[in-house]
């Protein structure tokens, strides 16, 4: 077995950078299944990726916690139970630690250990991997594992650095946690992060400010704990659970209804989705199969979340700004909450509009925008991530002849099936742009990207064979076929969505991940092995 202390200067089969969900079982597949050496490098102290990092008061998964784990083990699978209807970040914490007890992941991880350059020798045909301590490994694969939403993005606003309160980004939160209690806070941010934390940090504040850009939609999220009956359901049910993640578009534990919104009448229409909300989460976009592609039959769905967060918020001014919203329903990642509007009924929590009267700078004492002064004691940026390309980008990788990947995507990703570029040979990205991902619930496509790798590497050792990169043609066509996908939704509607990476500012805005589905990406994948890893140059 290979041993946690390889040398520097061994030459390792693979390196694998994080140890979130994907890295963790990309290492169990190449270490426990290839018998490969095989070295993660993780920049956190311990394993959980993005559930290491988003840590803010509320963080929970949207995903159904029964759907939201690893299916590849059975034995796994029934040994884990979950207590509540959403996972909670340190349940799926406790989580990811057993699962790395048990497969006895930790010895193959160095943590603390953050890469700061990939670069290639090709006469070698090795990577060489650096990190910030100074260390260089060699290797013949390289895999990233770092997840989509992992770099933060702080919004340059002038004056930051003079704040004399307290400042923290959702995605890179105190291991200690912050205490509100008596603060004067002020929250930049309305998308999912923003709607999990806003409830929590209003319960202990004296004061809260929710400084919102573009309002948003929510659907209840109606999390509780789980009953013995659901449980046990769940564990006699690993092979119909595992089924149907497969075969969702979303790889979600619910199944997309088979009709129209224009199947039904407007009364029935409106009881249906009375019905979704009171059963709440993600699944509300199941309640009709056209909702994402039919700008009318997603109005319907519009206006009926507007007429909800009007008749929960009490201001009609707060009811106003909050139920003005500018995309289309699910254009967006849809968040889903735990009392988000009725948050605004409470008297020390106040909604300031920043889309009219932007945000012009931080001061010492808080916040001023085009309206007014706020005096904050604590600024929390809910302001999300550079997304998709951003942890990717700031690896430092260089692929044949130097060029930086950076280059190679000055105009935006381009890949070969969301898993490998040109010019870049043994690289492989678990959840590159390209890849189902971020639509999808994130363990099903992980699982799926990581077992292809795991095929595609297998396949190389065993017909001898060196190195594997995509070909040009093969990137052009995946590119126009993502292009394709997203244009026959109305998901670049919400233009300044970070799918677009329009949040981000100077980010080529090129539409990134894959939005035909899990179901057809993971055909498409199967396909191209079939055909002796069409699109892919071996040598
Ligand atoms: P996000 O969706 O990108 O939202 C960021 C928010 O910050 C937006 O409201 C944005 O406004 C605002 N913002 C950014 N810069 C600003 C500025 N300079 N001034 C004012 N407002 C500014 O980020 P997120 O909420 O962290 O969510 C990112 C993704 O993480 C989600 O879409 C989801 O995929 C994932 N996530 C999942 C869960 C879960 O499963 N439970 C929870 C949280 C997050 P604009 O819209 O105007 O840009």
């Amino acid at each position: 077995m290979p041993d946690a202390n390889i040398a520097a200067a061994e030459t390792l089969d693979a390196v694998i950078i994080g140890a979130g969900f994907s890295g963790m079982y990309q290492l169990l597949c190449l270490r426990d299944r290839l018998g490969l050496k095989v070295q993660v490098l993780e920049a956190g102290d311990g394993v959980g990726g993005t559930w290491y990092w988003n840590r803010y008061p509320g963080a929970r998964c949207d995903s159904e916690s029964h759907s939201y784990n690893y299916t590849f083990s059975k034995e796994l699978f029934e040994a884990w139970e979950w207590s509540e209807r959403y996972p909670q970040q340190p349940e799926i914490m406790r989580y990811l630690n057993h699962v790395a007890d048990r497969f006895d992941l930790r010895r193959n991880i160095r943590f603390g250990t953050r890469v700061v350059a990939a670069r290639r020798d090709e006469a070698a045909n090795l990577w060489e991997v650096s990190t910030a301590g100074g260390e260089t490994l060699r290797a013949r694969y390289l895999i990233t594992a770092v997840g989509c939403l992992s770099t933060a993005n702080v919004p340059r606003i002038a004056g930051l650095e003079s704040f004399a309160g307290a400042w923290y980004h959702t995605g890179q939160w105190p291991h200690a946690g912050v205490d509100f209690s008596g603060k004067r806070v002020g929250v930049v941010g309305t998308g999912s992060t923003g709607i999990q934390a806003i409830p929590v940090i209003a319960e202990t504040a004296a004061e809260l400010t929710v400084f919102q850009r573009t309002a948003n939609y929510s659907v209840p999220a109606h999390n509780a704990p789980l009953t013995p009956e659901f449980k046990a359901w769940v564990k006699g049910n690993h092979a119909e659970i595992r089924q149907v993640t497969r075969s969702t578009p979303n790889g979600h534990a619910f199944v997309i209804a088979n009709r129209s919104v224009w199947d039904v009448s407007a009364e029935e229409r409106e009881a249906l989705y009375e019905a979704a909300w009171d059963k709440g989460g993600l699944q509300f976009r199941a309640t009709f199969r056209d909702l994402l592609v039919d700008k009318q039959a997603n109005n319907t769905a519009a206006e009926f979340l507007k007429r909800k967060i009007r008749g929960i918020v009490q201001d009609p001014k707060t009811a106003e700004l909050l139920a003005d919203i500018d995309h289309p329903y699910a254009a967006k990642r849809p968040p889903i909450d735990d009392n988000y509007f009725a948050t605004f009924n409470r008297p020390n929590v106040r909604l300031v509009d920043v889309r009219s009267a932007p945000i012009e700078r931080i001061t010492p004492t808080g916040i001023v925008t085009a309206a007014g002064d706020y005096p904050l004691d604590i600024i929390v940026f809910a302001t999300g991530f550079d997304a998709m390309t951003g942890p990717l980008l700031a690896l430092g990788i260089e692929g044949r002849d130097g060029l930086p990947l950076a280059e190679a995507w000055a105009a935006g990703p381009r890949n070969y099936l969301g898993l490998q570029v040109a010019g870049f040979p043994n690289l492989f990205t678990v959840t590159g742009p390209g890849s189902p991902s971020v639509l999808c619930n994130m363990p099903v496509p992980i699982e799926q990207h990581v077992e292809w790798i795991t095929d595609c590497i297998a396949h190389m050792r065993a017909k001898g064979l060196a190195r594997v990169e995509p070909t040009e043609a093969a990137m052009d066509g995946w590119v126009a076929e993502v292009n394709a996908a997203a244009a026959a939704t109305l998901l670049p509607e919400a233009g300044h969505s970070w799918y677009l990476g329009a949040n981000v500012p100077g980010k080529p805005r090129v539409f990134m991940p894959y939005a035909g589905g899990m179901a057809r990406y993971r055909e498409t994948c199967e396909a191209v092995v079939a055909k002796g890893y069409v699109g892919f140059a071996m040598t």
